[in-house]
């Protein structure tokens, strides 16, 4: 029953059924589950803004084989992909964790704290941009690993030139849901619930302008609801 608010992007509903139940939900951690099954009693459909467990399992791969140590998460909500985070860092590793929504980070909190992981993470309730303008007043350009960016779809855009500053050359920014419940690739005139309609032209407008910037490397891949990975070049 709490496994079905899914998001996915798969055409067929049995395939996610499938990856999730056959290679994600086995291998998910503990604290993980519990995280996601809290969500869904708390939040319902919306419980939908989690990552996938299969996206945290690939989110925690790649932390690891990149040895990420430090990392900007921009969007928590109630912490499913920043938990998934923490576990890859090593102990002294940090997470500058941003969102207005703090009622939503305290339901996920406890497991958190249960998984042994908060120490990693200071937690700022803001406005995403505020922070990364102050932490770039701070002198903090070039000191991080790894940005995961999954907040407010319209100014993705405009934290991809903050987050070019404080990601360092090599390092990775990450931007959630660049497929758009399959929208990106649909006609104006399709059905399509409002919020997806919102955003929807900024995700296509996002999508070309990273295609075309040549300060990154580019990897789109089609994980979750569309996962684009930028590897900051100069
Ligand atoms: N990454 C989370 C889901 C995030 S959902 C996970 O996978 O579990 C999107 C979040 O972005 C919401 O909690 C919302 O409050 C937050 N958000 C919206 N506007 C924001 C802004 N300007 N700055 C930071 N966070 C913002
Ligand atoms: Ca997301």
């Amino acid at each position: 029953m709490k496994d079905k608010f899914y998001g996915g992007i798969l055409q067929s509903d049995a395939l996610l059924k499938y990856l999730l139940e056959t290679s994600a939900y086995p291998r998910e951690h503990e604290q993980l589950k519990e995280l996601r099954h809290a969500t869904v009693d708390k939040y319902q459909y919306w419980s939908l803004m989690n990552v996938p467990a299969d996206e945290g399992q690939f989110l925690s791969m790649l932390l690891k084989i990149m040895n990420a140590k430090k990392t900007i998460e921009v969007g928590v909500f109630t912490g499913y992909s920043l938990l998934s985070t923490a576990l890859a860092l090593p102990d002294d590793g940090k997470i500058i964790a941003i969102d207005p929504d703090r009622e939503a980070y305290e339901t996920g909190l406890p497991f958190i704290q249960k998984a042994n992981m908060a120490h990693k993470i200071q937690f700022i309730q803001s406005d995403a941009m505020k922070v990364m303008n102050d932490f770039l007043a701070k002198g903090e350009e070039g000191t991080f690993d790894f940005a995961f960016v999954d907040a407010d779809k319209e100014n993705y855009i405009n934290y991809h030139e903050l987050l070019l500053k404080l990601v360092k050359v090599g390092g990775i920014i990450a931007y959630d849901n660049t497929l758009w419940s399959s929208t990106v690739a649909a006609s104006d005139d399709d059905e399509m619930q409002d919020y997806l309609k919102g955003c929807r032209g900024h995700i296509i407008k996002l999508n070309s302008f990273l295609a075309n910037d040549h300060r990154i490397e580019l990897a789109h891949l089609s994980i979750g609801d569309g996962l684009t990975l930028c590897k900051r070049l100069k």
